[in-house]
């Protein structure tokens, strides 16, 4: 490939395109933050010898805020375009984000915090992209080349699939859509909001919820971090650690002390989670310790007439009228190992 010339956002000489990043994952959210950027090289197109266009970036910082503010712009320009569900596309599975949900998604990655991630996801466009992947404007293309004008890649793409890419296997979209209920999830490729907006306090702990953290908490239980984190009890303190946290204090909230993991009855995950199938097995008066507590706080629902959740006791269940069942495991947060 041959960089025949350079259409770039700023002004003043393009200096050399690199190709996107290769992926260095778990994103160290901690270690980005303390950097003076976050958004990473400015997106640049160049067109190879045959005349087709390639995006990379270029290695220079910003040089001020608002040209680090341009390339977050960006980059959720980009997310926008590719992996934000915007219109009903499969029906019951994933639902369009409303425009609330889409404002907050905005603010987020024009934050420090989410110019990281957005970058991540900004990075494994340009890479569809390289890939021949991404349909694109081609007659906007061709005038910008002829006219040596500037253009943006979130302008070229058109947001579908190219014909390569419908029929490639190495595709996964990251998608961001929207689900009925509160709070936010998270699987390897996708996060979702609930279209009931987030609590006002965590369930239990009573801290008060920000919703930037909880969103870089679900983008930490992605590929961009560390998709084995999820649902289990260590890996969702220590996604509270290294991605909640640090966002929380640069908003001004306190750090969360402590993770409630909730007891799904019906969900199979309990055998993955060594810390739960120990405590529901001192629930049930299984454990070794023979009724020795759990390591840590296991709380129990007791009916309607005793609406709080209260600490589970091991006699309450032996005595097995009192209808309490474990709903929730507290799982210390503490701070990362540096
Ligand atoms: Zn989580």
């Amino acid at each position: 490939m041959v960089a025949a010339q350079v259409w770039a956002d700023i002004p003043g000489d393009a200096g050399e395109i690199r190709p996107p990043d290769v992926a260095t994952r778990p994103v160290d959210l901690i270690s980005e933050l303390a950097k003076p950027w976050q958004a990473g090289g400015a997106i640049a197109l160049y067109a190879t010898a045959d005349g087709e266009p390639r995006a990379g970036r270029l290695a220079s910082p910003p040089r001020d805020a608002d040209e680090e503010l341009a390339r977050r712009e960006e980059h959720f320009a980009l997310a926008r375009k590719i992996n934000l569900v915007t219109v009903p596309a499969v029906p019951g599975i994933a639902l369009p984000l409303d425009q609330a949900q889409i404002d907050l998604l905005r603010r987020f990655a024009l934050s420090d915090a989410g110019a990281v991630w957005f970058r991540e996801v900004a990075d494994d466009t340009l890479r569809l992209f390289n890939q021949g992947y991404l349909e694109y404007d081609e007659p906007s293309w061709r005038a910008a080349v002829a006219g040596g004008e500037s253009l943006r890649l979130s302008a070229l793409l058109t947001g579908r699939l190219s014909e390569a890419g419908l029929f490639s296997q190495e595709v996964a979209l990251f998608r961001i859509f929207a689900f009925e209920g509160t709070g936010a999830m998270a699987a390897a490729a996708s996060v979702r909001l609930g279209l009931r907006g987030f609590r006002c306090r965590f369930p239990l702990s009573d801290e008060l919820v920000d919703p930037q953290a909880v969103l870089s908490h679900e983008f930490g239980h992605t590929r961009y971090g560390d998709p084995r984190s999820a649902g289990l009890s260590h890996g969702e303190a220590l996604t509270v650690a290294r991605y909640e946290n640090p966002v929380r204090l640069r908003n001004g909230y306190p750090p969360r002390g402590v993770y409630y993991l909730r007891i799904d009855a019906s969900s199979p995950t309990f055998s993955r989670d060594a810390l739960l199938a120990r405590a529901l097995a001192w629930w049930h008066g299984r454990d070794d310790g023979q009724g020795a507590p759990p390591p840590h706080g296991l709380y129990c629902d007791c009916g309607e007439s005793q609406p709080d959740p209260r600490e589970c006791r091991f006699d309450q269940n032996v005595s097995n009228g009192s209808g309490c069942v474990p709903r929730w495991l507290a799982i210390e947060v503490r701070p990362p190992e540096p």
